[in-house]
């Protein structure tokens, strides 16, 4: 075998870092666009965005109780209350119309404006209420039970930095300052296309010769799992003139993917459709699985040709698509990742970069590997059961067990 080249073909392999670096190079971030908050959800935040109020915009109770001047109730205990005289009550929603005076006191409801002349509240636990009076049992400090204006957050102050990627908590502080829509990366919007004369919609009866396509379900999920919206395109049978024909012309995508088709194979279709043109290059990447790949731009879009076995798919999603559509969004491309002890000898291809398929679990506070089947690229029970995908370099045929690994976790359960 030549350093390399593939051991069953001879063809000469890309190293998967290259590979990767060539699939990447014309991926770009999405332009920002205003988004509504909901839809903002997830979404990274494209520039700074300040306070256009304060936060709370207004000096509110943190109690149910009475506004009252600290100076007034400073001798207050239970033994010797001091009687404030009751000068209103405040209502939510509306001002306090009132102000407090020397002596008095003024209702006033949790988050309900507290009243000029009021620099205190006492909790209504603290008084003993009566009919034009309210009787005051203890002092309060002053600011004790006051929400001020602006303590939060200023107006003009930034409420969320640009780069951030907006969760729950961020659209909530978002949404008490008052801001509706906001400029972010919006998500990747990804057009799924399925080649293959032998694939029928999962649930039809199956003909002689045909399998449902599993490879749409798995990039639906995959698309979603890394925050972009799959756009379905179907399927095309194995027609180079129908593939091109799909991707050129799907509607409302920022980007591409297409499984199946892309070996050397008489009726593979995508080097039939695209192989003559410049702008996507088919390659046969030093990993396994999924060696061949075709990346380029077709219909002005970015494209992702992958390899039609189902376990490649899952792959070079993971190794080439969500790096991409990551960076579409403004996102880091990581995935977290553990070194692990492998439970079971791993045996590859020693010209690839191999991603063995498995299962983690935690003992003594260490992390073990177990592989969850063969390495064939079309067993896809193996990948539903693994939740990892260690990386054996290329250069290495067999770790033992006992050996570490890096295991990169895939399984977002999230
Ligand atoms: P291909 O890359 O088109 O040569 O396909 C390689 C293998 O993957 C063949 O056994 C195909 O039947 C299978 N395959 C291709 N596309 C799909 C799909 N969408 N769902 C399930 N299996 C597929
Ligand atoms: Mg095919």
């Amino acid at each position: 075998m030549r350093p390399g080249h593939d051991h069953d073909t001879g063809a000469p392999l890309v190293p998967l870092e290259e590979a990767r670096a060539r699939a990447l190079t014309r991926i770009e971030r999405l332009s920002p666009a205003d988004l509504p908050l909901a839809d903002a959800h997830g979404c990274v935040l494209a520039a700074d965005v300040a306070a256009p109020m304060d936060l709370p915009p207004f000096t509110s109770s943190a109690m149910d109780g009475f506004a009252v001047r600290a100076a007034d109730v400073a001798g207050a205990s239970p033994d010797r209350p001091v009687a404030l005289s009751l000068a209103g009550a405040v209502r939510m929603g509306f001002a306090a119309d009132i102000d407090v005076g020397v002596g008095q006191a003024v209702a006033v409801p949790t988050g309900g404006e507290v009243p000029e002349g009021a620099d205190a509240v006492v909790p209504v636990e603290q008084t003993v209420p009566e009919v034009e009076r309210v009787l005051v049992l203890t002092p309060v400090p002053t600011g004790r039970y006051v929400r001020r204006a602006g303590e939060d957050i200023s107006a003009g102050e930034v409420l969320v930095p640009g780069g951030k990627r907006l969760l729950a908590a961020d659209l909530g502080l978002l949404a008490s300052a008052g801001v509706a829509s906001l400029p972010v990366h919006p998500r990747a919007r990804v057009g799924i296309l399925s080649t293959g004369d032998e694939l029928v919609d999962p649930g039809a009866p199956l003909g002689p010769g045909r399998i449902p396509d599993a490879n749409a379900a798995t990039l639906h999920g995959c698309v979603l799992e890394a925050g972009g919206v799959p756009v379905a395109l179907g399927r095309v049978p194995d027609d180079p003139a129908a593939l091109a024909r799909a991707l050129t012309e799907a509607q409302g995508v920022d980007v591409l993917v297409s499984s199946g088709g892309v070996s050397v194979g008489e009726r593979d279709p995508v080097k039939a459709a695209f192989g003559a043109r410049g702008d996507v290059e088919f390659l046969e990447v030093g990993m396994q699985p999924g060696k061949p790949q075709a990346f380029g731009v077709v219909g002005g879009r970015p494209y992702f040709g992958l390899p039609g076995n189902p376990v490649s798919v899952f792959v070079s999603f993971e190794v080439f698509v969500r790096p991409a559509l990551l960076t579409m969004m403004g996102r880091p491309t990581g995935r977290p990742e553990v070194t692990a002890t492998l439970e079971a000898n791993v045996t590859g291809p020693r010209e690839k970069v191999q991603f063995a398929r498995v299962r983690l679990r935690r003992s003594n506070g260490a992390w073990l590997a177990v592989p969850t089947g063969g390495r064939q690229s079309n067993l896809m029970a193996t990948m539903s059961r693994a939740d990892g995908l260690a990386v054996i370099p290329a250069g290495v045929e067999t770790v033992a067990a006992g050996a570490p690994v890096r295991v990169v976790r895939v399984r977002d359960d999230g």
